[in-house]
């Protein structure tokens, strides 16, 4: 029997173990939180992810290691990946915790993406501002994450303030100034590759996010499957080229028919929730699959399938579980302002069958304007 280490103890781990379970699987987690969500579920160890000694010692107690977050520093990475197989690897990592580099990598594989420019100054910024236009928006290249070390550029006046707010950070994680995308709508590609190189994706997602943090997603994302296939096609070239072992996610902006990639995630992703319920093979299951060197599981959408993501705290579960469509999720967080607490999925054989059951639940919780984008999506699906 195998003991996965995970890096990181939150939702994403939580979910893997789930997963985990039916495959025989052990876990331990790592994080630096005794109060981490996953710890409910499986042996926890604190620790700092600077900690290499602490590392070494997890690394030991495991056969395989991964991450549910993707920011442990790539010093930490390295010691790791010389005591035990680590996925994904450390090179797919270090790109992809670095906008910056995860541009160039999209820009060299030839994936339209937005204007993109490296910050180290004021005046630097001053002069890409001109060359972009407004709006634009400035961020942070590394540790940011759900629109967290961001500053949109509409004025003049924003120029100062976004240096004021972000400027102070530029040694420590750098910036950049991104071009902004006047989107038709938010899509990801989530998608698996095992070490043997067989690749799978889900159907395209649909989501939708508010201030930056995601509410909601739906798939299949009803796009023609000529613009479906260019972004698996994307998400392929990006796994082959970096030898990605797991699941990650790409994130995309659709502009009348034209694709920009925003950025890639390097683990099991918020926009792949609904597959947990939703699809013949869950993300958790791939990923885990992935790493075990064992064939990756069929990714069709069971009819259709939505995910509504929970923040601050979790509404009432009675009017989800009342559905035979829907599935419940509660991570077992104490409530906090904007904190991921829990989601919901739900699964129906087609698209009206969906509508009613978001409609009686967006009326029952109160949330009419969370599953109105959805309504909206369906009724022209
Ligand atoms: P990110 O952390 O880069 O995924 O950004 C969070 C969200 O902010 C995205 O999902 C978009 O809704 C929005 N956003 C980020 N970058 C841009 C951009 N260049 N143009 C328009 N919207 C953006």
């Amino acid at each position: 029997m195998k003991t996965v280490g995970i890096l990181g103890g939150g939702q994403l781990a939580r979910m893997m173990i789930l997963a985990g379970a039916p495959l025989g699987l052990r876990f331990r987690i790592y994080d630096p939180s005794p109060e981490a969500c996953a710890g409910q579920l499986a042996p926890l160890v604190t620790g700092q992810f600077d900690d290499l000694a602490a590392l070494q010692a997890f690394a030991a107690s495991v056969d395989v290691i991964t991450f549910d977050f993707e920011n442990v520093p790539a010093a930490s990475v390295a010691a790791l990946s010389a005591l035990r197989p680590v996925f994904p690897n450390a090179g797919a990592l270090a790109v992809a915790q670095d906008r910056l580099s995860e541009k160039q990598l999209f820009q060299a594989l030839g994936i339209a993406l937005p204007a993109f420019a490296d910050i180290d100054s004021l005046a630097t910024l001053q002069a890409r501002v001109a060359e972009f236009g407004m709006p634009c928006i400035l961020k942070t290249r590394r540790l940011g994450y759900d629109g967290k070390g961001q500053f949109r550029i509409r004025s003049q006046a924003d120029i100062g303030a976004a240096w004021q707010a972000l400027g102070a950070q530029v040694d420590a994680v750098g910036l950049i100034l991104e071009g902004f995308v006047d989107f038709d709508c938010e899509l990801s590609v989530v998608a698996a590759r095992n070490a043997a190189g067989q690749f799978v994706a889900w159907p395209v997602t649909r989501n939708w996010h508010v201030d930056g943090v995601l509410s909601a997603s739906l798939a299949p994302c009803g796009l023609p499957a000529a613009v479906q296939e260019r972004a698996v096609a994307h998400a392929r070239a990006v796994a082959e080229h970096l030898d990605y072992v797991g699941v990650f996610a790409l994130e995309l902006f659709h502009c009348d028919g034209t694709l920009l990639v925003n950025e890639m995630a390097p683990r099991v992703h918020n926009s792949g929730h609904w597959t947990g319920d939703g699809a013949q093979t869950s993300q958790f299951a791939n990923h885990l699959r992935a790493g075990l060197g064992l064939p990756l599981g069929d990714t069709a959408v069971l009819g259709v399938a939505c995910m509504l993501n929970w923040l601050g705290q979790m509404p009432e579960a009675a009017p989800v579980l009342a559905q035979a469509a829907g599935f419940w999720h509660d991570y077992g967080k104490q409530p906090r302002a904007g904190r991921k607490v829990g989601h919901a999925n739900f699964r129906t054989d087609d698209a009206p069958a969906m509508a009613r059951a978001l409609q009686q639940v967006g009326q029952a919780l109160g949330r009419e304007a969370q599953v109105a984008p959805l309504l909206d999506a369906l009724s022209v699906a």
